[in-house]
């Protein structure tokens, strides 16, 4: 089926016949990711995309976010670069000890789950519930990282 890319909006075909998925990031996006052009930066890459959008790092922590995901995420009161998806977006197990990622409650986390799914096989995630956020989240795999994206229920 033909898809849409999330940044350039280019209509692009996908081997994947998977009905529900209708966007993702083309190649040439991705690659724009992975070696942003020296004049933008990454933040400034991403913020082509209107929904709100992580790109984690193989720890499952932000390497790069968009103002959308910092406007959602309350992010104009903290940094969110370099900390784990469990402290961006407030999950109560990320202030138990051993914090996000090393609670016994964390084995069970969808969030978790999706991106190192997605960052081991590649495979992308589509419309998993994050119950953290009450929303849906999209994962895709994006050179040395997985794109985050959080949707709307
Ligand atoms: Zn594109």
């Amino acid at each position: 089926m033909k898809r849409t890319c999330l940044i350039c909006h280019a209509v692009f075909e996908s081997a994947d016949d998977d009905p529900t998925i209708a966007q993702g990031i083309c190649l040439q996006c991705s690659e724009g990711i992975v070696t942003p052009a020296s004049a933008v930066t990454l933040g400034e890459f991403l913020d082509q995309i209107s929904v709100p959008v992580l790109l984690m790092d193989d720890d499952v922590r932000v390497a790069g976010f968009n103002q959308a995901a910092h406007t959602l995420l309350g992010g104009q009161h903290h940094e969110l670069s370099g900390r784990l998806a469990g402290e961006v977006i407030a999950c109560e197990n990320a202030g138990l000890p051993g914090g996000c990622g090393q609670t016994g409650n964390c084995r069970g986390c969808a969030i978790r789950h999706a991106i190192t799914s997605t960052y081991q096989t590649g495979e992308r995630r589509r419309n998993v519930a994050a119950k953290q956020l009450g929303k849906l989240i999209s994962t895709e795999k994006v050179g040395g990282f997985v794109l985050l994206r959080i949707d709307e229920r």
